[in-house]
């Protein structure tokens, strides 16, 4: 086994360690090489459990957090995820690895361009969209499952509306210091709301985020 072998079977004993017991997540990050989202001078750290930067002063998610998300989605083969920004595109590639039909949405056309290019070059069929994702992308509606992986000031009504009933939305909620993730699931006309633990995101920008 080669080293960045080593250190992504390491990463996933760590993230087990941490308390991620869904073994389809870890079965999917066990397999997406992470080393390829991240940026050259990035390589060596591709496999620690941290965020790190990607371009316009964006970040690719710390895995724990990107397997806690992913965990708390509770979605599967066949399931239709909505992932508002793509950013590097690596958790719309767990998803994929996972068996989810990926509809993902990012604001920055680079970021959009860049994620579209590496997640096709990787053979995952993923649908990709360059624009708002705080008004969802409801032709595609409803999902199983919505993740939001920048901050939001609050929780867009437009996403809640796009779940399928059975449906999960996870999302961090807060100021633009810390959030807790909010996990609002949809029993027909209900919305049950758990708030979890906290955690830090890059800011959730549009219609129904902090503005332009
Ligand atoms: N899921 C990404 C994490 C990227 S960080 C990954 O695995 O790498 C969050 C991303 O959300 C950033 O790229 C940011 O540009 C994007 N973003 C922020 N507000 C957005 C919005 N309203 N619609 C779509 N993307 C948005």
């Amino acid at each position: 086994m080669g080293r960045i072998e080593e250190e992504r079977k390491d990463m996933v004993v760590l993230l087990r360690e941490k308390g991620i017991t869904d073994t389809s997540v870890l079965d999917a990050m066990a397999k997406v090489e992470r080393h390829l989202f991240v940026l050259e001078p990035f390589l060596n750290r591709a496999y620690e459990d941290t965020a790190l930067p990607i371009a316009k002063t964006q970040t690719i998610s710390q895995p724990y957090t990107v397997a806690f998300m992913t965990q708390e989605l509770k979605v599967g083969y066949d399931s239709k995820v909505l992932e508002v920004g793509t950013g590097s595109g690596y958790q719309a590639a767990i998803l994929a690895e996972m068996g989810c039909r990926v509809f993902t949405i990012e604001r920055h056309m680079d970021l959009h361009l860049q994620a579209r290019k590496l997640l096709e070059r990787l053979g995952y069929r993923v649908a990709t969209r360059c624009g708002d994702g705080t008004v969802g992308w409801s032709e595609s509606a409803p999902y199983d499952g919505i993740i939001v992986t920048a901050a939001a000031p609050e929780v867009p009504d437009a996403l809640v509306q796009q779940l399928a009933d059975g449906g999960r939305l996870v999302i961090p909620v807060g100021d633009l210091d810390v959030q807790s993730l909010r996990i609002i699931t949809r029993e027909g006309q209900q919305f049950h709301v758990r708030e979890d633990r906290g955690f830090k995101f890059v800011p959730l920008i549009g219609k129904k985020g902090w503005g332009n």
